[in-house]
């Protein structure tokens, strides 16, 4: 099967390139705030980043070597934090990119934490259980000099879950010759995970959804959605739209898209997806991931990769609302481009910032040897979430600035100001 959404839509001269367009925002937001040039030249790229080479022994007992990477942005703020993905089109500036939009994330839902991210070059929708044990036991052996509860914590992200979590909170604790799980976050329950985890990232994206509707004046009863991406993020969020009486018309894997103007069945396609998301195989008739993005609706969310909403499409974009709940599915081309046509658009550091949000409370339980109920941990999540998105949503009003902008600015303040009080700027 060919795989669909990955492909990023090339017919314009646009820069793809994921690390210079979050460095441009960064220089933008920095120069509105008032910060000289060299706040920019700490803040543009990672203070550290690790390559790993990780030999792993493969069933057929021939070895394969990965490459894997660790990326710490920031840490005036506190220790980094930030996930793991397994994928193959995964590289080095990637990643980089990714760990300053959780540097962002971390600013603007206010957490303790700068940014980091790690990712392997790997396909684990070909790999076994066993070697994903092995790989990911690797990866943390490769990186265990530079990570810790209080150094840089990861977590999940594209094609890794708890049980991946758990393989590498064990090997750090053997390392360490102790129980440590604060190293991680995303773990299963039984192993010091946090209640409301593994659906906090779409949690987080119903909410935004929620009050960007409401600026609207869109009611969500009724609603016709558009979710592109079926993994963590967007099969629950799938769920909780059609919970509150959304029309979910459209759904996406990596292979193809699903497309039904009276609503998709959710429950049957949640109870039929693979681990890894993939559901549209069981269906003869699919649109194209880049149809999906051009149909017909009043909220459209990215849940799957980058670049998916470029210049080349954005003028076709139909929706009133886009959330993207993916790291950086929409270019700063097609961001103007959105913004000029007055749709409303959730930036990713804004709208995903639910799972590192949980994944924090989920820390905090750790540390102080203490859960909290499932009620507890959604009660603030809200409450974080809201706060969040109405300071975006008054920055971008009063200032006149697109929602990415906003989001930037509120992001990078508390890094800067932590990094000149350490004397670093
Ligand atoms: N991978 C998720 C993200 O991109 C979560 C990170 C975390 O929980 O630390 O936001």
């Amino acid at each position: 099967m060919e795989q669909q959404s990955d492909t990023p839509n090339r017919s314009t001269d646009e820069n793809l390139d994921v690390l210079v367009s979050t460095q441009t925002v960064i220089k933008r937001a920095l120069g509105k705030l008032g910060y000289p040039e060299h706040v920019f030249d700490l803040l543009k790229e990672p203070l550290r980043m690790m390559h790993v080479r990780i030999p792993v022994r493969m069933d057929d007992g021939s070895v394969q070597v990965f490459t894997g990477y660790r990326a710490q942005h920031n840490d005036a703020v506190g220790p980094t934090k930030g996930g793991v993905r397994f994928h193959p089109d995964v590289t080095e500036s990637e990643v980089k990119a990714l760990s300053i939009w959780m540097s962002l994330k971390a600013g603007i839902v206010d957490l303790p934490y700068g940014g980091g991210k790690g990712g392997i070059q790997c396909d684990p929708r070909k790999m076994s259980f066993r070697e994903l044990e092995r790989l990911s036991r690797g990866y943390v052996r490769a990186i265990s000099q530079i990570v810790g509860p209080t150094k840089d914590i990861p977590a999940p992200d594209v094609f890794t879950n708890s049980q991946i979590m758990a393989w590498m909170v064990d090997e750090y604790s053997r390392i360490r010759e102790f129980d440590s799980p604060g190293f991680i976050t995303g773990k299963p329950l039984v192993l010091g995970g946090s209640k409301g985890r593994e659906t906090a990232t779409a949690k987080g994206v119903t909410i935004m959804i929620r009050e960007a509707a409401k600026k609207k004046g869109i009611p969500l009863e009724g609603a016709r959605v558009v979710i592109q991406g079926f993994g963590n993020a967007g099969s629950y969020l799938a769920k909780f739209m059609d919970d509150v009486g959304a029309k979910v018309i459209g759904i996406s894997d990596a292979y193809g898209a699903l497309h039904d103007e009276d609503g998709l069945d959710i429950e049957y396609l949640l109870d039929r997806r693979d681990s890894f998301g993939t559901v549209t195989n069981l269906f003869k008739e699919t649109l194209s991931n880049q149809e999906l993005l051009e149909l017909d609706c009043d909220i459209l969310v990215p849940a799957a990769v980058e670049n998916q909403i470029t210049a080349a499409n954005a003028h076709r974009i139909q929706a009133d609302i886009v959330v993207e709940a993916a790291n950086g599915p929409t270019t700063l081309d097609a961001t103007r481009i959105l913004s000029e046509r007055g749709v409303l658009l959730v930036p990713d550091v804004l709208a995903s910032a639910g799972g590192v949000t949980v994944s924090y409370f989920e820390w905090v339980q750790n540390n102080q040897g203490y859960y909290w109920s499932e009620e507890e941990v959604e009660k603030r999540l809200e409450e974080i979430m809201v706060r969040s998105f109405e300071n975006v949503y008054q920055t971008s009003q009063s200032r006149k600035l697109d929602m990415r902008l906003s989001a930037y600015m509120v992001g990078v303040r508390k890094m800067a100001e932590a990094s000149r009080f350490r004397g670093w700027v």
